[in-house]
């Protein structure tokens, strides 16, 4: 009820629900009281939650936050989701995000953007960053005790930094795919974000796990992610990348990532430096890789077989009109570059160049992972920024995406952690980046910075 209150009185302000399931959480919640009173009970009974809007949930409207999905009720509820209603979960209702996933300050989305509970001395709306930004500004705002996210490029990492939260992106293939609405298939990921590291961990280990519907979930035990938030770092050995520390970066990031160096090094850690060279060609091939396999998954939304439809004289002015109607300009930015890399003629010279510099990046993380345990980076180069600002420049915007993309392009665990405010009073995260699968050791980190 106190959650449900709080939607009531702050979400007309902040924007982050899309849709709100009241009186379905609070039969969900007599049931878990019941199962409550009952004793032995799975981890997660009773705990309130956001869903991204990208996770399908039976029977509830799931929008993707496009027009083009709308009035999409799914018959069939996502992987990730039906584990958390396994563990006893009590779903509040759906967060808003950028359309498809696609954006770095939930500003695209056909609902309007999300506001961020935080604001600045000047008084200007902030962004909650994006595309997880209804997620964010819900669990900052106490309007859930948990969401899930999702991450392509940095989608849980950015917003959780924004909003003064914490979040984890997982390995790729730790959390079924499977009933989340595909952005990019070889990039997406789901996670949790949450208060705390711990908080993180526990949904993390309830969303997580092997899912033969998904052909690249992983079939690997998912381990106890809760105790490994107290284990100790005592000779833990930290990478420092050099190629993380761009001309120019501000010194309120410096000096919150010599904080994190320092605190590690309390903590036992051994701090190392390493190079990362390819980081440069991080982001250029995130957005080709990205757009390109968004324009082949959002090719299905044709108006035909599910979602808005607007008629036309033909079939091909019938897809020409839906999308035209459906889509927002980012989406098509993106289904258009998408397009045009893997045209013919392109593709050897986009595409096909794309993924090789991006088999040079993961090679770049395996290396360092010879010399160390994690990596420690700062989550992004700025604190949120105003509503409104970077929208009419795509680039400004993707370049937010800088710190947080080469592990999405490389596959491997990342964290974004609370560590400090800037001089206007604005929460900046650091980045724990770790060993595929070693998500634990990822949160061990995480949580001796928290
Ligand atoms: N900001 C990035 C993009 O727009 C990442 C989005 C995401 O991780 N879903 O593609």
């Amino acid at each position: 009820d106190a959650h449900l209150d709080g939607i009531e009185a702050l979400n007309g302000r902040l924007n982050a629900y899309i849709t709100v399931v009241a009186d379905q959480a609070r039969a969900a919640a007599r049931q878990a009281d019941g199962a409550l009173a009952g004793g032995d009970v799975p981890v997660l009974t009773g705990i309130p939650l956001a869903i991204k809007d990208l996770f399908c949930t039976q029977g509830v409207r799931t929008t993707a936050a496009s027009r083009i999905l709308g009035n999409f009720i799914p018959p069939y509820e996502s992987t990730v989701t039906a584990n958390l209603l396994r563990e006893g979960a009590v779903f509040l209702g759906k967060v808003n995000l950028d359309e498809f996933a696609m954006g770095s300050s939930n500003a695209t989305s056909a609902f309007g953007p999300v506001v961020s509970p935080w604001t600045r001395g000047d008084g200007a709306s902030l962004v909650p960053g994006g595309s997880s930004g209804g997620s964010a500004a819900a669990v900052a705002a106490g309007l859930a005790m948990g969401a899930t996210g999702t991450d392509t490029g940095g989608s849980i990492r950015q917003p959780a930094a924004f909003t003064g939260i914490a979040g984890i992106k997982p390995t790729y293939g730790r959390c079924s795919r499977w009933g989340t609405i595909a952005f990019a298939s070889s990039l997406d990921q789901a996670g949790p974000l949450a208060r705390s590291v711990e908080d993180c961990a526990i949904l993390l280990g309830a969303m997580a796990g092997y899912d033969p519907k998904d052909s690249t979930s992983a079939d690997r035990a998912v381990p106890d992610y809760r105790s490994a938030c107290t284990r100790s770092l005592r000779g833990v050995r930290i990478g420092i990348p050099k190629e993380y520390r761009p001309e120019g970066l501000s010194p309120e990031i410096e000096a919150m990532w010599e904080s994190g160096i320092a605190w590690l090094r309390e903590a036992g850690c051994e701090i190392v430096d390493v190079s990362l060279p390819h980081t440069k060609y991080g982001l250029a091939t995130y957005y080709i890789v990205a757009p390109a396999e968004a324009s082949s998954n959002l090719a299905r939304y044709d108006g035909v077989r599910f979602g808005e439809r607007v008629a036309g004289a033909t079939l091909d002015e019938l897809y020409e009109n839906t999308r035209a109607a459906g889509f927002g300009a980012e989406v098509q930015r993106r289904v258009l570059i998408g397009t045009y890399v893997l045209s013919s003629g392109y593709y050897d010279a986009y595409y096909l160049r794309a993924q090789k510099v991006r088999a040079l990046i993961l090679r770049d993380f395996t290396e360092a992972f010879e010399k160390v345990d994690a990596l420690l980076t700062p989550t992004a180069p700025s604190a949120a920024f105003a509503l409104g600002e970077k929208m009419d420049d795509p680039v400004q915007m993707y370049l937010n995406d800088i710190f947080t993309v080469p592990a999405s392009m490389a596959g491997v665990p990342a964290m974004s952690v609370p560590a400090a405010v800037d001089a206007k009073g604005l929460p900046l995260g650091l980045q724990v980046i770790g060993r595929p699968w070693d998500e634990e050791g990822v949160l061990a980190v995480s949580a001796a910075i928290e």
